[in-house]
């Protein structure tokens, strides 16, 4: 679902970067407005609420880890990370600390701006709390009732994939690392046990997946966790 008038905060010190962005976001139709430091950044968000903010982790006044965690303690708003830190481990650390998504420098518009569009519709979904339907492409899942299906044939599940399905489900189009998953479904102390998660993810692409080697709905983010797609 494209909102093409959502507003986007961009809090990016580098200026070719945030002219990047302002041109190909407004040629997009988005709504922009931008941040060159975390106080600015804060300030932004707390006046104008945006509806998505785009946020670079190497800002000059503050840590961007640190800053999602500030954003964290009082607001659900989406936070896209943009990052030259690519390493499996810096990604985690940030979503983890509670942003949604994470993007290593450079990476293309298109890219970008599927993320925006998946946060966007996730945040249309949480907000719409009476709906307890979900669906994306042939998948559809009924959370007041419990059942999956695949092109309306109902699948079997049992209580521990439905719960990791549900969880990618309420979390819909954001990353979510290994340790939140473990956590919610399995608890706190089951945090390191990653190989329950790669046999219940492999079990659920058996069921939900035409190709279960190339999934079309549970996405893997290598090393770092798994989202379930929303287009
Ligand atoms: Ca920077």
């Amino acid at each position: 679902m494209v909102e093409p008038t959502s507003l986007v905060l961009v809090i990016e010190d580098d200026a070719p970067i945030r002219h990047f962005l302002r041109i190909s976001l407004q040629t997009q139709g988005y709504r922009y407005t931008e941040a060159e430091t975390a106080r600015d950044g804060l300030l932004a968000a707390t006046s104008q609420s945006p509806d998505v903010i785009i946020l670079d982790l190497g800002l000059p006044d503050m840590d961007g880890v640190d800053l999602v965690r500030q954003i964290r303690s009082w607001s659900t708003m989406p936070v896209i990370v943009i990052s030259a830190r690519g390493k499996e481990q810096d990604k985690v650390i940030a979503l983890d600390a509670g942003a949604d998504d994470y993007l290593t420098k450079p990476f293309g518009i298109g890219e970008l701006t599927a993320r925006l569009r998946a946060a966007l519709r996730r945040r249309a979904l949480q907000s719409d709390t009476g709906e307890p339907v979900f669906t994306v492409g042939a998948l559809r899942v009924d959370r007041a009732t419990r059942s999956v299906s695949i092109n309306q044939r109902p699948l079997h599940l049992t209580p521990n994939e439905y719960r990791l399905l549900a969880i990618l489900v309420e979390h819909a189009g954001k990353v979510l690392t290994h340790r939140q998953l473990l956590k919610e479904v399995w608890g706190p102390q089951a945090t390191e046990e990653t190989h329950y998660l790669r046999v219940y993810i492999n079990q659920l692409r058996q069921k939900l997946e035409v190709h279960p080697a190339q999934p079309r709905y549970l996405l893997t983010e290598p090393g770092v966790g798994y989202r379930l797609a929303v287009e």
